[in-house]
């Protein structure tokens, strides 16, 4: 296939980007039609899976099915934690379960295992939040 949705696709990525944390195709339509760029959702779809695929985004997927992406700052094998409230991503380390997959594949006779792990929560902003909102509900 011709490369002639290349400025769709760098588009998208530059929205990408620009996102807080991980965004669903839909998000990241809407923020671009804003823009007035004329991408439809489609051809985001499309952009964020050849996106993923090559590497160049990170995908995975929220508590309640949807597919999600971001662009990250490492390359390298990582997990995130995830705040469910405002989207604050941490990229991490996980030595112990990069272990523990190994080891547990190995037990199985399995090979070229790969894992994904990541954790979603409330960060210490939102958590604050939500105290003090359950506070004021206790209160009344
Ligand atoms: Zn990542
Ligand atoms: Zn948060
Ligand atoms: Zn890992």
């Amino acid at each position: 296939m011709a490369q002639r949705n290349t400025w769709q696709r760098e588009r998208v990525r530059d929205a990408l980007a620009d996102a807080r944390g991980f965004v669903s195709a839909q998000t990241l339509h809407a923020t671009l039609r804003e823009e007035n760029t004329g991408i439809g959702l489609a051809t985001v779809y499309r952009a964020l899976s050849g996106l993923a695929a090559s590497g160049d985004a990170d995908t995975l997927q929220s508590p309640d099915g949807e597919a999600l992406y971001r662009a990250c700052e490492t390359q390298a094998h990582h997990h995130h934690l995830i705040c469910r409230s405002c989207g604050l991503t941490v990229e991490i380390e996980a030595t112990d379960v990069e272990q523990w997959a190994r080891r547990t594949a190995a037990l199985h006779g399995f090979r070229d295992a790969e894992h994904v792990v990541d954790i979603f929560g409330l960060c210490g902003a939102c958590a604050g939040i939500a105290d003090a909102a359950a506070d004021r509900a206790e209160k009344a």
